[in-house]
């Protein structure tokens, strides 16, 4: 069957040897959304990929494609950016291997979503920087939920609809996605307390431009109270448990 050269702008999310020579890779790519493709001869031809398949690395792929076929013959690869910061310091791997694991547990082939390409670049460019890695993370979560549909609403109580007001305090609902008012909480349920400083940079955090979200400043209690939620929203949602984020307790 005939194949047909495409190309895209990739991040590398999963990488591992097959046989003697190739690699086969997970890319998140910006025209396809969950990409495969098998980089055939890559261990021994230094020349063609040497330092470019590396995890996390953003790059300008040429690939073959098949019709019906899942994994594409991948044939250039060109770096724009390597994000080297985050493979040579424990917290920044640590960070962006949290991220990496979110994605490959929600992206799909053939769902492209500039969005969410933009989102990623935006969080590994600010972890390779240095740029506090717990809120970056607890900023790009609380996006990405929102590109994968599954927006948490920090408006209203999700039980009486009440909007929210800043004299009652709240609890976030993970099997629903949404804040719970005192005279709705129901013991049953899986409830996160929130407080008002939490719910306002959330709120914020949804509603930013991408360009600016980096200003928001997010840290203590705030930061504690935020990552705790957005961890448990994640293992409600996925129904299983985030491995990476176990290296993030151990710092
Ligand atoms: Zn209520």
């Amino acid at each position: 069957m005939a194949r047909i050269s495409r190309e895209t702008e990739a991040i590398v999310l999963d990488c591992f040897e097959h046989g003697e020579s190739d690699i086969i890779l997970t890319f998140l790519s910006r025209d396809r959304g969950r990409l495969s493709a098998i980089a055939k001869g890559a261990k021994r031809s230094k020349k063609r990929f040497v330092n470019k398949l590396e995890l996390f690395s953003f790059l300008h792929i040429t690939y073959q494609s098949s019709p019906n076929q899942s994994l594409n013959f991948l044939s250039e690869a060109e770096v724009h950016t390597s994000f080297i910061n985050i493979r040579k310091n424990f917290e920044l791997y640590t960070t962006a291997s949290i991220i990496r694991e979110f994605l490959l547990i929600a992206i799909r082939e053939e769902e492209a979503d500039d969005h969410l390409f933009r989102l990623c670049l935006w969080a590994l460019h600010n972890i390779d920087q240095h740029q506090h890695p717990p809120a970056v993370l607890t900023l790009f979560l609380t996006r990405f939920y929102g590109t994968i549909g599954y927006r948490p609403d920090f408006t209203a109580c999700n039980g009486c609809n009440t909007l929210v007001m800043r004299n009652q305090r709240y609890s976030f609902d993970t099997t629903t996605g949404g804040l719970i008012c005192p005279s709705c909480s129901d013991r049953g349920k899986r409830l996160v307390r929130l407080s008002q400083g939490t719910i306002k940079i959330l709120l914020s955090a949804q509603t930013q431009p991408l360009e600016r979200l980096h200003r928001l400043k997010i840290s203590g209690k705030i930061l504690q109270e935020a990552l705790s939620l957005l961890h448990d929203y994640g293992r409600q949602l996925f129904q299983r448990e985030i491995i990476s984020w176990k290296l993030l307790q151990k710092q």
